[in-house]
This record gives C-alpha cells, sequence and structure tokens, in this order.
C-alpha cells in the first residue's frame, strides 16, 4: 500500500462508515465495531506494520495522515486506531524472547483481525503512567502474576490485546516498570465500569480490573525494568504525534462546519447570511484556519524530526501534543462562538467536535505536564 492508498482509503471510511454515525455513536456512547471492521478490511489496521507481517510498513507521516482524515470525520474511533497503532508498535518492538509469542498476533493484526491498545494509567498514580503502583511477582512458572486498577483504557471490552504496565518484581524505583501483553479473555481481567465521558464518547475508555491475571514469560515484551524506556521511546513519539493529528482532525472539522453554518445562516430582515453580513465573524473564522493551517505545519514538522531524528527531535515531540491541545481546544471553541445557538443548541456538529477536542489535553502526558518536561530540559533539570 502507497501513502496516497493509504490516505484515500481512510478517506472512504470516513466518508462512508464514520460520518453517517459519528453523532449518533456519540450520542448514544456506541463503540463502532463497524469502524474497526472496515480499518481491518482495509489494512489500515497494519499501517504501520513490517510488511513480513501482513503489514503496510509505512511510516508516520502517513499515520498522522491517516488519522487526521479519520478524526475530521470521528475522533473517538480515530483515538481507537491511534491506541492501537501504539499497542502494536509496542508487539513489533518486543525483546526477543516474546518474538515467537507475539508473531501469531502481528499476523492477524496484518490481517485486520485483531485490534490492540495499552492499558498504562492506574487510579492510584493517575496521569503519571510512568510510575505504576501494581507490581508483577513471579509465579514459579517463569512467569508472573498482575493485579491492577487500569483506570481508562481505550477499546476497554473490544481489543483483542492489551499492553499492561506494572512495575519489575524486582523493580526498585518508580519507574522501574515491565510491559506485558495481556490477551482478552485472560482470566481474571475485566472491563470495571462503564464510560460515559463529556468527549471522545464512543471510544470506550473504561476501566479495567486485573484480578491475580497469570502471564507467561513469553508475553513479556520488554526486559525487566525497562517498560519505562519503551513508553518513552516507542510509545511517546507516536503518541504525541498521533494525538496533535487527532487535533487537527477535529480542527479541519470545525472549520468546514462553521464555514457550511456561515454561508447557509440567514438574517432574513438584511437580505444577508451570517458571512456576508457580519466582519467580526469573518475575522475569527480566518483566525481558525490561521490556526488550523499553524498546527498542520507543526505535525509536517515534528514529523520530519521523526524521519530525520536529532537533537531536537524529543522537544519537538513534546511540543507537539502540548501545543495541539491548545490549539483544538481554541479552534472548536471559536466555533462554537462563531456558531452560536445553533452549535449551543446541537444542532451542529460542532459542540461534539467541542467536547472531543478536551481530551487531548487531559490524556496522558497531560499538557501541563509536557510543559513541565519542556521547561525543565530547556533549563537542564533532570525530567524523573
Ligand atoms: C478519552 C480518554 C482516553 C484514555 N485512554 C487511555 C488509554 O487507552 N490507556 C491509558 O493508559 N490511559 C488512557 N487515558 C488516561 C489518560 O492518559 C490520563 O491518565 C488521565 O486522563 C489522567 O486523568 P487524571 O484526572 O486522573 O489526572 P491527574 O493526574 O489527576 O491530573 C489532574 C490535573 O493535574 C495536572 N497535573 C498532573 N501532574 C502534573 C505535574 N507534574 N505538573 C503539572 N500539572 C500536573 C494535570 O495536567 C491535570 O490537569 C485516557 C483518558 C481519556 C480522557
Amino acid at each position: 500500500m502507497t501513502r496516497d492508498a493509504a490516505v484515500s482509503k481512510a478517506g472512504e471510511i470516513a466518508s462512508s462508515v464514520l460520518a453517517p454515525s459519528a453523532g449518533q455513536n456519540d450520542k448514544l456512547g456506541r463503540f463502532s465495531a463497524e469502524a474497526v471492521k472496515a480499518l481491518g478490511e482495509s489494512g489500515l489496521l497494519g499501517l504501520l506494520l513490517p510488511v513480513d507481517f501482513g503489514g503496510a510498513g509505512l511510516g508516520p507521516r502517513t499515520f498522522a495522515a491517516v488519522l487526521a482524515t479519520l478524526a475530521e470525520a470521528d475522533a473517538s474511533v480515530a483515538m481507537v486506531y491511534l491506541m492501537h497503532i501504539l499497542g502494536v508498535a509496542t508487539m513489533s518492538a518486543a525483546r526477543s524472547g516474546a518474538a515467537q509469542a507475539v508473531a501469531p498476533i502481528l499476523r492477524e493484526v496484518g490481517a485486520g483481525r485483531h485490534l490492540s491498545t495499552l492499558a498504562f494509567s492506574e487510579a492510584g498514580s493517575r496521569s503519571h503512567f510512568w510510575a505504576p503502583i501494581s507490581r508483577a511477582h513471579r509465579n514459579g512458572n517463569g512467569g508472573v502474576c498482575l493485579s491492577s486498577k487500569k483506570s481508562w483504557v481505550t477499546s476497554a471490552g473490544h481489543a483483542q490485546s492489551y499492553i499492561v504496565s506494572a512495575l519489575a518484581p524486582e523493580g526498585a524505583g518508580p519507574t522501574d516498570s515491565t510491559l506485558y501483553l495481556l490477551k482478552a479473555g485472560t482470566r481474571g481481567l475485566s472491563v470495571a465500569g462503564p464510560w460515559d465521558g463529556l468527549g471522545l464518547r464512543a471510544n470506550a475508555s473504561a476501566p479495567i480490573a486485573l484480578e491475580e491475571c497469570e502471564v507467561s514469560a513469553d508475553l513479556q515484551l520488554t526486559d525487566d525494568g525497562a517498560g519505562f524506556p519503551a513508553m518513552l521511546n516507542v510509545v511517546l513519539p507516536l503518541f504525541s504525534l498521533g494525538s496533535a493529528a487527532v487535533s487537527l482532525g477535529l480542527c479541519r472539522s470545525a472549520v468546514t462546519g462553521t464555514v457550511a453554518h456561515l454561508k447557509s445562516a440567514k438574517f432574513e430582515h438584511l437580505g444577508q447570511s451570517l458571512g456576508e453580513s457580519l466582519p467580526t465573524l469573518r475575522a475569527q473564522l480566518a483566525t481558525m484556519q490561521v490556526d488550523t493551517d499553524g498546527l498542520s505545519a507543526r505535525i509536517d514538522d515534528v514529523v520530519d524530526h521523526l524521519e530525520k531524528p536529532r537533537e531536537t527531535t524529543m522537544l519537538r515531540v513534546l511540543e507537539a501534543k502540548a501545543a495541539a491541545g491548545e490549539v483544538v481546544i481554541s479552534v472548536t471553541s471559536t466555533a462554537m462562538r462563531i456558531c452560536g445557538g445553533a452549535a449551543f443548541s446541537k444542532h451542529l456538529g460542532i459542540e461534539r467536535l467541542f467536547r472531543d477536542a478536551h481530551a487531548g489535553a487531559v490524556m496522558a502526558p497531560t499538557g501541563d505536564v509536557l510543559r513541565e518536561f519542556i521547561g525543565k530540559s530547556l533549563l537542564g533539570i533532570p525530567l524523573f
């Protein structure tokens, strides 16, 4: 699959599967199994997966473009897709001792039949996902036993696998974690509550409970204590880029929806559309467009840094999610104001975008934490 083919497939799915049901799924908090099926059949679930496993072997540039395209129609589905890609990237980077057990799962991903996700955040350490409270205990069979309360897991109850973090059995420090692969159906793994979020309501980001889950040694994805470097080097760059791309899709959708409203809503007594009549609304629309294109340029820049890693790459990665989280709230808030009562009373899809936009800043690493990291790194202060 080429980059253009991938983006065009994402566009077809966005218009034929996502857009028609995004509003209703948001209202009902309904996870779109049809969307996941369509993504699987199109080959997009294996977008970054090496071709040896049936994947497309494409890179971050295509990933960002596909995500923005999906998010323009339905950010809930885009977030499901993003967490899946992160799960697959973590499996693909697994230590050699897990390669044999992981290979059939990756082939299922390549065939479009396997959805994955990350289960890092815990009730105890909240957004500080790099410091799990739960600890893996050796089970005497070479594997471990895991018990924990994972507070938010996108695609909970729908994914076929969960990438789970826990402190390593002998880990001494708060970040000495290990990553494990738990298949859906593992004894002791259950969805522990409903998902009724303000935004991204259709992505099943419910808590899951792990109660004495046995994990065999071949499903230990990192060496003991090497979970944290995997989070930083494998997950964080793609998550930050992906989160920014989801924000971009939301911004584009907000601009499109606002333009449509400004053209169609009329002041009948003046014989003009809102857009023709009010320069203040045109100026606010222009600001939305400027900010959206600015975010697009930032995403191109971070992609370039990921394709050609250099000294400033990690800084750009941290900046991308922090900046995108603010831009998308600003753009969708302006859309709410421009579209006025029609948006407020939910006659347009704009308020869904506004609610979805607020997830980016609170998803960890949160916007505040990213600023902390950026500030500390500029001053040469250790981040952890
Ligand atoms: C829609 C959605 C989907 C999610 N999906 C997943 C998933 O699939 N897997 C997963 O593992 N997790 C997931 N999460 C969890 C997410 O990554 C965060 O862990 C969670 O949102 C943290 O919420 P909290 O209120 O408990 O954070 P808290 O830690 O209580 O943060 C509260 C506030 O304090 C601020 N804050 C915290 N620490 C600092 C600091 N050091 N400096 C400055 N400010 C700070 C935060 O920015 C925030 O504003 C998801 C969350 C959402 C909303």
